[in-house]
């Protein structure tokens, strides 16, 4: 059988890494390029180490390729993995698309910031759009069309147990310690908040097109996913939390070829599931509710980003993590026609959230 070759955009980043090391594992992927950003030394042991023959950086374009086009136009890749964050992540994305078969999708504000217009490039070049997340990866695997409600997981984050008049005392550091997942800055912070669990479902709105999207707490984090079928059915998506198996699932469909048989038990904590409390995560509901805005979603992603920066550095308290979000949000309105309208929406949110 061919190899399938795969291009990783975001190669040194937590889940470039990871998939590297599930293509070691597989048989029959390959890696046929990698694009990073900074990282230039976790780059040069990546590149070394899994003996890779075409990369491209933007910061250093004098490399082998000058543009992340020229690379992919040689190299036609049967997958691209998308997990480059923020909007160079999205830029990336739109190049890549006409030039593979499979777009594995990592970056959030891809679907968040831009779905109808990242959805219509796939379309256009018939190009698979294949979730990596853990939580859309489980309902991707369930989805049928008998769906009638989607229930996504979140871990509550490091304030779940956390009483609200004690949420105003948090520093950076009591948040960035995170129950299920280990992972970056920002969206430790986000999981805390639960903004992210509110990207999430503007996620899965765009990708199965279904507004029926509830949220629950569990702290475990093995169950997923569930989907709620019109007969009274409820699918269950349960597994350890490693976003390895997402990861090799987003390569593999419809097969499953990643090799690890380990399972959780059937063990009563791991089906425990809460109600998201509304007065201790309000950013979170707020998300919920601009579901269908696609402006305010530019500005909720603009304004989060902004708000976390500045409580990481201490310069506001983590409730107003919130303020910030909802206030910059409710100021943002107009229509999203165009990329170009994208970047200033997200531009204007930006200047208004730090203006609060
Ligand atoms: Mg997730």
């Amino acid at each position: 059988m061919e190899k399938k070759s795969v291009v990783i955009l975001g190669a040194t980043g937590s889940i470039g890494i990871q998939t590297l090391e599930v293509i070691e594992k597989l048989d029959n992927f390959y890696i046929s390029g990698i694009v990073f950003g900074k990282n230039i030394n976790l780059a040069r042991e990546i590149i070394k180490k899994h003996n890779i023959e075409n990369y491209y950086s933007p910061y250093f374009p004098t490399y082998k390729f000058s543009t992340l086009e020229e690379m992919l136009e040689k190299l036609n890749p049967d997958i691209v993995v998308a997990a480059i964050p923020g909007f160079d992540g999205l830029i990336a994305i739109l190049q890549s698309i006409p030039y593979t078969k499979r777009l594995a999708l990592a970056t959030k504000e891809a679907l968040v910031c831009a779905g109808p217009f990242i959805k219509n490039e796939c379309e256009k070049h018939k190009v698979e759009l294949i979730p990596i997340d853990s939580e859309h990866s489980a309902i991707f695997q369930l989805f049928d069309e008998n769906v009638v409600k989607i229930m996504i997981t979140a871990s509550g984050g490091a304030v779940r147990n956390v009483k609200k008049n004690k949420l105003s005392k948090l520093k950076p550091n009591d948040i960035l310690k995170h129950p299920v997942w280990n992972m970056g800055k920002r969206i430790t912070v986000d999981s805390a908040t639960m903004v992210n669990k509110a990207f999430e479902v503007m996620e899965a709105y765009e990708l199965f097109n279904i507004e029926n999207i509830d949220v629950h707490i569990h702290p475990t984090g093995t169950v997923h996913g569930a989907v709620l079928l019109n007969d009274g059915t409820v699918k269950i998506h349960f597994g350890f939390p490693d976003m390895k198996v997402p990861i090799a699932y987003s390569l593999t469909y419809p097969e499953r070829k990643f090799n690890n048989p380990k399972w959780p038990k059937f063990d009563p904590k791991n089906f425990e599931f809460y109600n998201v409390d509304e007065e201790k995560y309000p950013a979170f509901f707020y998300g919920k509710s601009i579901l269908k805005d696609l402006a305010k979603r530019i500005a909720f992603n603009a304004a989060d980003e902004i708000a976390v920066q500045r409580f990481l550095t201490e310069k506001i308290k983590f409730p107003q993590i919130a303020d910030i979000i909802i206030n910059t949000c409710e100021n943002i309105r107009g229509n999203v026609n165009s990329i170009d309208d994208i970047f200033e929406i997200d531009k204007i949110s930006r200047n208004f959230a730090q203006e609060i």
